[in-house]
């Protein structure tokens, strides 16, 4: 198969494990540069330029789409989506996992368990979202947030308050949720890999630090996950329409709540933690998946 990979960075591990994956089963493997792709958006002929070429025709893309370039990113995706080639993730479901609010009420809706969650705009309603929450500890998020950046917990409801009016002050989007202080500084990452968890991980937070993040110092192990967290994650992944994603979950008292479901999870922390060949397992999906003639993608 010809296969694309968007990505900005070839050379980090889960990029070029994805490539030796796909080569090694024989594959045409092309790494584009997301932000350097631009296109023709022509009536009934939809292109995707390169470095002064037309892209060929592909028959899958993986997207690996930055945080910071989300729009962008999915504006390149959906041009490959239009032109009939098989992503690995579709753009619409991306869309919904890069939007934590969105994501929560999907989730919500499809009774997912989830952290309490409270939003507002107006900084007036501080007092109100705080308390809907449950009140301190509280954890702040950053929206826009990503490794653990912008993820703050408030002990009081007086941090609590300075927290939010800090951040109000620099016109970001914020939530207030529940301090789930029973999961401890630890987390649990599954890999969704076409509606079944193929691998999963305990990630959990350096001394002192209640995020788990690896990024923030955190270290991972694998683990054994109950029925009760293996559901969830699936469930979480088809709430977001993902083939292939990371779900994080917190070990709450009442059960695993999601914290949130990431379309393009690193490989490196949960392949080395579970030996497990996990770029193999997505290339392996998307031959099932992608084969000619069975690609039924939108793009909207
Ligand atoms: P990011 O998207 O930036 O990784 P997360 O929402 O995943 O942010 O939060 C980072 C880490 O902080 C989590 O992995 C978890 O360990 C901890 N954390 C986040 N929310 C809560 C919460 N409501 N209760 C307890 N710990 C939390
Ligand atoms: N891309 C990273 C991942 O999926 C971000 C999350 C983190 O910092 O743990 O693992």
């Amino acid at each position: 198969m010809k296969i694309a990979m968007m990505a900005q960075n070839a050379n980090l591990y889960s990029h070029q494990r994805l490539k030796e994956a796909a080569e090694a089963r024989g594959h045409d493997f092309t790494i584009i540069k997301t932000l350097g792709c631009y296109m023709n958006i022509a009536s009934r002929r939809p292109e995707v330029w390169y470095n002064g070429e037309k892209l060929p025709q592909f028959d899958a893309v993986i997207p690996r789409i930055g945080a910071s370039i989300t729009f962008y990113g999915l504006a390149v995706l959906r041009q490959f989506e239009m032109q009939g080639t098989y992503p690995l993730n579709e753009s619409v479901a991306i869309g919904r996992s890069r939007d934590k609010l969105r994501s929560m009420q999907l989730m919500a809706r499809d009774g997912i368990g989830l952290p309490v969650t409270t939003f507002a705009h107006d900084p007036r309603q501080t007092d109100a979202v705080l308390k809907l929450a449950g009140g301190a500890p509280a954890v702040i998020k950053l929206l826009e947030g990503t490794q653990g950046i912008g993820v703050v917990l408030a002990d009081t409801d007086r941090s609590a308050k300075s927290v939010i009016e800090a951040f109000r002050g620099a016109n970001v989007n914020i939530m207030v949720q529940e301090f789930i202080k029973e999961a401890g500084g630890t987390d649990i990452r599954a890999l969704v890999v076409g509606g079944k968890v193929i691998a999963a991980m305990k990630r959990t937070g350096a001394e002192g630090e209640f995020r788990s993040n690896l990024h923030r110092g955190g270290s991972a192990q694998t683990i054994k996950i109950s029925p009760e967290e293996r559901a969830t994650a699936i469930r979480a992944a088809k709430s977001m329409g993902l083939n292939v994603c990371g779900v994080d979950m917190l070990r709450a008292n009442h059960g695993p709540v999601v914290m949130e479901v990431n379309s393009s999870p690193g490989l490196e922390g949960v392949e080395k933690a579970t030996g497990i060949d996990i770029a193999g397992k997505i290339v392996e999906f998307i031959e099932k998946n992608a084969a000619h003639g069975k690609t039924r993608t939108v793009g909207k």
